[in-house]
């Protein structure tokens, strides 16, 4: 990582158009359309030619199918507009990621197997973006300290940046972190579509984060997501320095989640060879490691969406781990925890000297 190079033929002949999601059905709400930011995702959509719906009433309905499957294959073609409620003002810590998390939509069009979301969103998991996005960003304020800088994830629910074309909504928190001095934005996107991106004034306080995989886990277990090389290709527009045609971000790599597939090592190996090729110049770069688990909850959910998966969670081979709530958790073996991480932590010390590493999970 040290010869800064512009192009990047390889990479650039491997890219393709950003992967968009077009939902096939999108219901706005009354109170979302009474929104001024519910009118502009309106003009958005209607720009895109996507068929709207307007709500009798500020509820969401008929979203369910014959069974859960169908009810799945509904939500996930449906975008539905509304307003975010009164408990999305009241945030909630997430270490280790940020101080703070806070929303802009709930749920997302991709259709990974292990999906964090799985179990952690209650009803159909239709995807939800909230009109009153300036009322949400001005309730920020309140959980800054003076003299601190306080750090705020935006990707807990959602891919914001999957969803951006159809909202702004990203840009639009980008833009406000830009002006705030001791405050900074996190969000991570398996989704490439950056461009709208690389002229904002964010002022360095985004961070940009893309999550990344071993081709049999991105391959396998990540339906719906623009490829592991395009969003890459993605990370490294947003880092460039400005001068070279960039965004001049801070930006992350999100390694999750780390199987031991057979061949792990050789997989990962590769994977941090593409990122040495996209990322071949000095950047701001942190990783955050995350080592795959689920809940019992989780499973259940992940069983009635993909009822074919071939994601290996069996709880037998697995070590539990508990927090201070009574929640349970199905992680891996100490050894194989261990042998995981010193890899992953040898790797990139020794390949980015200049990469911090966050944490690992
Ligand atoms: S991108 Fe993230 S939130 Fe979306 S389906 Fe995949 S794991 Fe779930």
């Amino acid at each position: 990582m040290s010869n800064p190079t512009v192009d990047k033929p390889k990479l650039e002949s491997q890219a393709r158009e950003p992967r968009l999601w077009m939902p096939e059905r999108v219901l706005f709400t009354p109170a979302a359309l009474d929104e001024p930011w519910g009118q502009q995702i309106l003009s958005r959509v209607q720009s895109l030619n996507l068929p709207v719906e307007e709500l009798p009433r500020n509820r969401l309905t008929g979203l369910r199918g014959e069974d859960e499957r169908e009810t799945y294959n509904k939500s996930k073609r449906t975008l539905a507009v509304v307003t975010a409620p009164p408990s999305a003002f009241k945030l909630s810590p997430i270490p280790p990621s940020a101080d703070w998390q806070f929303h802009i939509a709930e749920g997302c069009p991709a259709h990974c197997q292990y999906c964090y979301l799985a179990g952690s969103l209650s009803g159909p998991p239709v995807i939800r973006v909230f009109a009153n996005l300036p009322q949400i960003l001005d309730n920020l304020a309140a959980y800054e300290q003076a003299g601190k800088a306080t750090s705020y994830e935006v990707s807990c629910y959602t891919d914001p940046l999957g969803i951006e074309h159809l909202t702004g909504s990203l840009a639009t928190c980008i833009r406000h972190f830009g002006t705030r001095e001791n405050a900074n934005l996190r969000w991570v996107s398996k989704f490439d579509g950056v461009d709208e991106l690389l002229d904002l004034p964010h002022n360095g306080h985004t961070r940009c984060r893309f999550s990344i995989n071993a081709a049999p886990v991105s391959g396998r277990f990540e339906g719906g997501t623009a490829s592991v090389t395009s969003r890459l290709q993605a990370l490294r527009k947003l880092a460039l320095p400005r001068s070279k045609g960039g965004g001049g971000y801070p930006v992350g790599l999100v390694i999750a989640p780390i199987m031991p597939v057979d061949d792990w090592m050789t997989h990962y190996d590769r994977l941090f060879d593409q990122i040495n090729e996209a990322l071949d110049f000095d950047c701001n770069l942190t990783f955050e490691l995350i080592s795959h688990r689920f809940t019992p909850g989780s499973k259940e959910v992940l069983q009635t969406w993909y009822p074919q998966t071939k994601l290996d969670m069996d709880e037998a081979k697995r070590s539990v781990k508990r927090n201070k709530f009574g929640g349970t958790k199905y992680v891996y073996e100490a050894d194989t925890m261990k042998r995981l991480r010193r890899f992953f932590e040898d790797e990139i010390t020794r390949r980015f000297p200049q990469g911090r590493i966050l944490y690992w999970t």
